[in-house]
């Protein structure tokens, strides 16, 4: 349920009315945009009388919300949320490349495809150090030795981290790490999402499971908000059909369709989503161009030699060429 209340209404009187609530054992949740304060009431909304609160001097309407998800739901806070990773905004306008190997091999690897992307205008550094790997014999990432080399990564080049947690009791040692990233093969772990949700001060890069729905990925997005951390980041990265030219089918409707449906910031990942090499830039373009609030792309300084997602990983400067057509497009849609 949402409480639209009148402009004008005084802040003891909106905290008065979120007392009430509160008595009634509901949780709530303020959005205040420039037009209008929303309180979003969770819980058994039952014990409300409506017609009793809409009959409130400062109260300007109440509408119940039929949706499953109410922190995530656009109508809980219609202003779009706005993700700060040390200085780089995503969402609400603010577009941002995060881009770098599939996986931490070594330190001149890293540090070499840091400093690479950056001078292209990646804000952030991606890397993998514990992999999610579909067969026990592959390389399973460098793990802890993996977070330290991004760590070392970013002190010399200022780059925030981002990088995939698989299980939760790895949480110590993602510390320092400004992004962490839950993978599609885990956006329904709901263990690991409550413990991300009790996570402060970092954002969450939450993808896309490889069959699921929208609605399915909202509600993951909603495990980690209820716990209290709102800075939920969605990523579209290709779902499976029968489709078998491309590793995964990129549904960039979903970048249109979340939006509409929330106001988390929605990126775009065309590496996994293609698993091509010659697929990633004009899908990193289409992207840009329908809205979505940036791109996460896979880079390794020799793709061939890469141990894990060569064939999708571009090479620097294939990089670099993208950033400025994705730039254009930028611009051409402002
Ligand atoms: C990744 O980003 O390295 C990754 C494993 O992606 P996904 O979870 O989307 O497959
Ligand atoms: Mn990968």
């Amino acid at each position: 349920m949402i409480t639209v209340i009148k402009p004008g209404a005084t802040e003891p009187q909106i905290q008065n009315l979120i007392t009430w609530f509160e008595a009634r054992g509901l949780k709530t949740n303020i959005s205040e945009g420039e037009e209008q304060t929303i309180i979003g009431l969770i819980g058994d909304v039952t014990k409300v009388d409506i017609d009793l609160v809409e009959g409130l001097e400062i109260v300007d309407s109440v509408k119940r919300i039929s949706d499953p998800y109410k922190r995530a739901n656009r109508k809980f806070h219609p202003n779009d949320t706005v993700v700060d990773i040390g200085g780089h905004k995503i969402g609400g306008g603010e577009f941002q490349i995060i881009a770098g190997p599939c996986s931490v091999e070594s330190s001149e690897q890293i540090l070499s495809v840091a400093e690479s992307v950056q001078k292209s205008g990646a804000a952030l550094l991606r890397g993998g150090a514990f992999k999610p790997r579909t067969s026990p014999y592959d390389f399973q990432g460098m793990k802890a030795d993996g977070i330290e080399l991004l760590l070392e990564a970013k002190a010399k080049t200022g780059m925030p981290i981002v990088t995939e947690i698989m299980n939760g009791l790895h949480l110590p040692m993602f510390e320092h790490v400004d992004v962490i990233q839950v993978g599609a093969r885990n956006m329904q772990n709901f263990e690991l999402l409550k413990e991300l949700g009790k996570v402060r001060g970092k954002a969450i890069l939450l993808k896309r499971g490889l069959a699921n729905t929208l609605q399915e990925l909202l509600m993951s997005a909603e495990y980690i908000m209820s716990e209290g951390n709102e800075n939920v980041i969605l990523c579209e990265r290709g779902i499976r059909t029968f489709e078998t030219a491309t590793r995964n089918t990129l549904d960039l409707s979903a970048v249109s369709v979340l939006k509409e449906l929330s106001h988390l910031p929605v990126v775009v990942d065309p590496s996994h989503a293609t698993g091509k090499r010659n697929l990633v830039e004009p899908m990193a373009m289409a992207a840009a161009a329908c809205g979505a609030d940036g791109l996460m792309i896979e880079v390794h300084n020799n793709p061939a030699e890469a141990l894990c997602d060569g064939a999708q990983s571009l090479t620097p400067e294939q990089f670099d060429r993208l950033t400025k057509k994705v730039a254009k497009i930028r611009k051409a849609i402002i």
